[in-house]
């Protein structure tokens, strides 16, 4: 008899588990629109060119890291979010550590949070990525949301969002998605943005920015940073957790930082050393080799700019795809107006699809997607938009 006997078997996850129904289907037309990955208009994943560059002039040195990280990895991610010129970074108020991508990063945040910080409430999007609820749960926080999404306009619901963001508690964390929203796809306009600034600041709201898609959404890396540097620019403190799995292509070398903006250079140094104390028991050191690459294509004219010209590309293969789905769904009349297909942006698309429209186009069409009706562009290609929209269509007429 087994000492685990009474271990219950544990759910797929939502979103792992649309892969591994995929993998079971046999059928040659199956569709993978599930995975938060990038993929060739040919269906394959991409490795950057620039990687293959960067793997050769990349350090090989296979010693620990310190806790922190790689001190220069850390100090060209702070520039890349928070801008070059970032007073902040100049006034030595940053302290950036590695951590493993985005989502630990968000770990490590919301531990040390949970530890320092007099709040230990955090609100995060009504709906957002279904891992948040856990990451911050788990590290001791307690999670509430606020309204974000408006399923009659498949839009930003700004007066809900406006109005939870008033009635939290003063001092409470917020996480904000710095941009490409996911699910939905629905930013904030930077008129938008201002507003929630000015709100936030007011009441004292400390802002825990989640950015997993920088340069990914727009094609421009400035461009996606935009919400970050406004609350940056204001002298204000916040957190801000960056992954370099989409936007460098880096997936499974799990490379992401997490930076505290503070007050004073002083306060910095002492959070920092905190930092340390949350990361040494966890995972001791982050890995060195994901950190190498990023910190070789960082530091390097060249490859930088070549790195901008292929997410650039990347992000504009994905936005053609919207525009694809969008044409296809016209042109088969299918009922509803779809122009939120092209107003939304990033790597996902709210369709506002229900789960029996979803299950139905899983069943009919061997097409796989979360059951709240989100659709990974990146899995699309000009060859799959046809089939996605006959299923859509059939779905809902
Ligand atoms: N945050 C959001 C909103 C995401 O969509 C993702 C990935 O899907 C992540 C964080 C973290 O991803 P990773 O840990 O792979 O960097």
């Amino acid at each position: 008899n087994s000492v685990f006997g009474h271990v219950v078997r544990a759910p797929e996850d939502a979103i792992l588990g649309v892969t591994v129904a995929y993998n079971k289907d046999p059928s040659p037309v199956k569709l993978n629109l599930g995975v938060g990955a990038y993929r060739t208009e040919e269906g394959k994943p991409l490795v950057l060119t620039v990687l293959q560059f960067a793997l050769i002039c990349s350090s090989r040195v296979k010693e620990y890291l310190p806790i922190v990280g790689l001190a220069d990895f850390n100090k060209l991610s702070a520039k890349l979010i928070f801008g070059a010129d970032s007073p902040a970074i100049r006034e030595n108020r940053v302290t950036t550590v590695q951590c493993l991508s985005g989502t630990g990063s968000l770990r490590v945040g919301a531990e040390f949070l949970a530890k320092h910080y007099h709040q230990r409430t955090i609100y995060i999007p009504q709906p957002t990525w279904g891992n948040h609820v856990k990451i911050f749960t788990l590290a001791g926080l307690s999670v509430k949301t606020y309204s974000y999404y408006d399923p009659a306009t498949r839009g930003l619901n700004f007066q809900g969002l406006l109005e939870d963001l008033g009635s939290a508690p003063s001092g409470a964390i917020v996480l904000l998605h710095a941009c490409a929203h996911n699910p939905t796809g629905v930013d904030p306009t930077l008129q938008q943005w201002e507003q929630i600034r000015q709100l936030m600041r007011s009441k004292g709201l400390l802002p825990f920015f989640d950015s997993a898609y920088q340069g990914f959404a727009s094609g421009s890396l400035d461009a996606d940073a935009q919400s970050v540097r406004m609350f940056v620019a204001d002298g204000g403190e916040c957190l801000a957790a960056q992954s370099y799995a989409k936007n460098m292509g880096l997936y499974g070398e799990r490379v992401g930082a997490l930076s505290i903006v503070c007050k004073t250079a002083d306060v910095a140094g002492r959070v920092e050393s905190q930092l340390k104390l949350v990361i040494r028991p966890m995972y001791s050191n982050p890995p060195i080799h994901g950190a190498s690459i990023v910190a070789t294509i960082l530091k390097d004219r060249n490859m930088f700019n070549e790195w901008t010209i292929e997410l650039k590309a990347m992000a504009d293969r994905i936005i053609s795809m919207r525009q694809q789905l969008f044409d296809a769904l016209c042109a088969r009349g299918t009922p509803g107006d779809w122009s939120h297909i092209v107003k939304q942006i990033g790597m996902f698309t709210f369709t506002g699809l229900n789960s029996q429209q979803v299950t139905f186009m899983t069943k009919e069409y061997h097409i796989y997607l979360t059951s709240d009706g989100r659709i990974s562009m990146a899995g699309l290609s000009s060859k799959t938009v046809p089939h996605l929209a006959d299923a859509i269509h059939a779905a809902v007429t």
